[in-house]
Order: C-alpha cells, then sequence, then structure tokens
C-alpha cells in the first residue's frame, strides 16, 4: 500500500484514477481546484483537498508525506477552448512547476505527468491518413500554439527534474480520452462527447439537425478511459524515462465518428459543416509501437463499443438534468 497523490481528481480522468488507486487498496489524496460538489466523482475514502495548485505552497501541503504523485491538473478543454485560451492554458506549467519542487523536496518516490498529443509537430499532422504518431515526432518542436507548448515544456521539466535531482518521472501523452463522468457541455468538451451531446439533443428536441465543426474530414483516434487508467498505472510502474503514446491507433474521421452515434442512436441526421469552427490539425492518430514493445499495452475496447457507453451515460445526464429543471426544458430554448 502507498501513499499516492492525484492532482485533478476533480476532472474526468483524476476522478477514475483515484477510484482505481483506492480498489488496489492504496491511500488516495485527491487535490483539485474546484469546490467539492463540482467534482465529476468523489470518493469518500479519499483524503480530498480543493486547493490552488498554480501555487507553491499549496503544492506542498498536496504532496507532503506522499509517496507517489499523478499530475492531473491543467486548465484544459476541447480545441474550441485551447484555441480561444491559449494564456490561460500555459499558465497551468505553474501547476507542475510547483508539483515538481515540491515533490523534489518532500522526497516524493514517483511522479507522474498528463502530457498531451498536442506536443507533436504540426506539419506531420497535415494528412487526414496520418499513419502515427511517433514519440520522435515531437521534435524538431512545432507544437499546438498555447496548450501544446506548455505540455511540452512540463515535460522536459520532468526530464531534468530526473537528470538533476534524481526524482523519477514517468510521462504519457494522451491522445484524446472519452467516457462516463467527462466534460459533455459548457465549452470545454471534446468531440466524442461533443458529437453524443448534440445527437441526443436532436433526438429529444426533434429538430434532426448536427453542427459539424470543419469539414468533417479532418481524423482523430479516441482512448477509452479504462484503457487510459490501465495505461497510466502501466507507465507509472515501468522503468521507462522517455515519454510514452497513450492512445489508440483506431483512426476515424469526425463524419466517421457520426456515422457510430447515430447508428447507437438508430437515427440520422442533417449535417451542417461550420467551416469557421475551430478544428485543429488535419489528421491526428497514435502510433503505439512503442508502448507495445516496452509493456505490452494496447487498447482493448473499440471505439463503437466505448461510444456507446459514453452515449448512454450522457443520454442518462441530460435526461436527469432536464427532470431537475422542473418542466424547463434546456431543448426548447
Ligand atoms: P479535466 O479538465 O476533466 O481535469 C483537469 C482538472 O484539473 C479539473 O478538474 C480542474 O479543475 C483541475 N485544475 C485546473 N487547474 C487547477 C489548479 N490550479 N489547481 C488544482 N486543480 C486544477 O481534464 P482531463 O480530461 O481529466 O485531463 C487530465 C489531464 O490529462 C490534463 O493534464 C490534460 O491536459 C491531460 N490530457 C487530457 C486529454 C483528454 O483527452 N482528456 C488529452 C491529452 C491530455
Amino acid at each position: 500500500m502507498k501513499k499516492i497523490v492525484v492532482t485533478g481528481a476533480g476532472g474526468f480522468i483524476g476522478g477514475h484514477l483515484v477510484k482505481v488507486l483506492e480498489k488496489e487498496g492504496h491511500k488516495v489524496r485527491a487535490v483539485d481546484i474546484k469546490p467539492l460538489n463540482e467534482w465529476y466523482q468523489i470518493s469518500n475514502g479519499a483524503d480530498n483537498l480543493v486547493l490552488d495548485l498554480r501555487l507553491r505552497d499549496n503544492c506542498v501541503r498536496a504532496v507532503n508525506g506522499n509517496n507517489e504523485v499523478f499530475n492531473l491538473a491543467a486548465d484544459m478543454g476541447g480545441m474550441g477552448f485551447i484555441e480561444k485560451n491559449k494564456a490561460v492554458c500555459m499558465l497551468s506549467v505553474l501547476i507542475n512547476t510547483h508539483l515538481l519542487v515540491a515533490s523534489r523536496d518532500c522526497g516524493i518516490e514517483r511522479f507522474f505527468y498528463a502530457s498531451s498529443a498536442c506536443v507533436y509537430n504540426a506539419e506531420k499532422q497535415t494528412d487526414p491518413a496520418n499513419p502515427g504518431l511517433k514519440e520522435s515526432d515531437a521534435y524538431p518542436a512545432l507544437a499546438e500554439d498555447g496548450y501544446g507548448w506548455e505540455k511540452l515544456f512540463s515535460e522536459r521539466m520532468c526530464r531534468h527534474f530526473s537528470e538533476d535531482f534524481g526524482l523519477i518521472t514517468r510521462v504519457a501523452r494522451f491522445h484524446n480520452v472519452y467516457g462516463p463522468y467527462g466534460t459533455y457541455d459548457g465549452g470545454r468538451e471534446k468531440a466524442p462527447a461533443a458529437v453524443c451531446r448534440k445527437v441526443i439533443e436532436a433526438g429529444i428536441t426533434g429538430n434532426k439537425e448536427i453542427v459539424i465543426w470543419g469539414d468533417g474530414r479532418q481524423t482523430r483516434s479516441f482512448t477509452y478511459i479504462d484503457d487510459c487508467i490501465k495505461g497510466i498505472r502501466d507507465i507509472m510502474d515501468s522503468n521507462i524515462e522517455e515519454p510514452l503514446n497513450l492512445g489508440s491507433s483506431e483512426i476515424v474521421s469526425i463524419n466517421g465518428l457520426v456515422d457510430i452515434v447515430e447508428d447507437i442512436a438508430g437515427y440520422k441526421l442533417k449535417r451542417i459543416y461550420d467551416l469557421n469552427a475551430p478544428k485543429g490539425v488535419r489528421g491526428r492518430n497514435s502510433d503505439n509501437n512503442l508502448i507495445k514493445k516496452y509493456l505490452g499495452w494496447e487498447p482493448s475496447i473499440s471505439l463503437r463499443k466505448g461510444m456507446k457507453k459514453t452515449y448512454e451515460w450522457i443520454s442518462r445526464q441530460l435526461i436527469e438534468e432536464n427532470k431537475n429543471r422542473k418542466g424547463i426544458s434546456r431543448f426548447n430554448k
């Protein structure tokens, strides 16, 4: 049994990670800036702390007396958020920097950093038939402006804290993680949740249209949350010092993603393409050769299966929200 800190625990991936670590029998401290009633999941067995981790003293308070730190805290969202909040995204550098310093000073044994596919060079992502981004494709650096540069810089901070101070650090580059208990509205949601919500809302309102950002031919790969959590655990416990892709290589266009969700819903919608909306790179996919070779990790949940679970969860949330509004439907606005 270890004493483990999870930051960003009130968010999507952090909330799932806390649950798994508790099941494994660890003593978990869960930390997030959001008030507790806004956390996506709460584990009553954990030591739940509300702290702004951009401040160094709060980082010391968060990590002191623990063995390991998983840093999943960041001010982030989907394309719609990161394209319009570049400075805000870059300020997350304060979180990782102060957490690394506090971890070094408090004798933390292992430190995990949640990086992103947004570190990859934009010029390697112009083809929708992207064969998969290799870890080496992050350099020469031309990361996603704002958010991606912060991730790349923080990755390197981890590396140099290992080299200079002997702090063991592990880095995963997540590729679009999705699943239940994630953000599905409000502007920070990512494509899988956004498409599910739009299709469900169209079904409820009877307005059988869907607005798609871009021409729908841009491609991505999406990782189901359970596969991501398993990968995080494997990477943290491994002896691999370099950043590793943690993603699926099942590439799909946004149109293809809408096809899947329409199929789950059982109806088709008229597609309206918003060519002025944020759309990100043209083609992104994960090359999983390294993580497969080092750790034998591969995603086990197909996009279709993961999207069905996600769709069903979002559907329940929307129905519940609608009921709670006591007849004033969000869908009739
Ligand atoms: P999320 O937004 O659901 O969770 C992040 C949490 O960090 C939020 O609950 C937020 O309140 C918290 N946070 C923000 N600023 C903070 C601060 N100053 N102090 C304490 N907590 C703070 O996002 P997520 O999807 O769970 O992502 C977790 C991590 O994985 C992030 O670092 C993110 O950049 C990275 N990542 C996620 C994806 C993905 O597809 N979800 C892809 C690539 C990288």
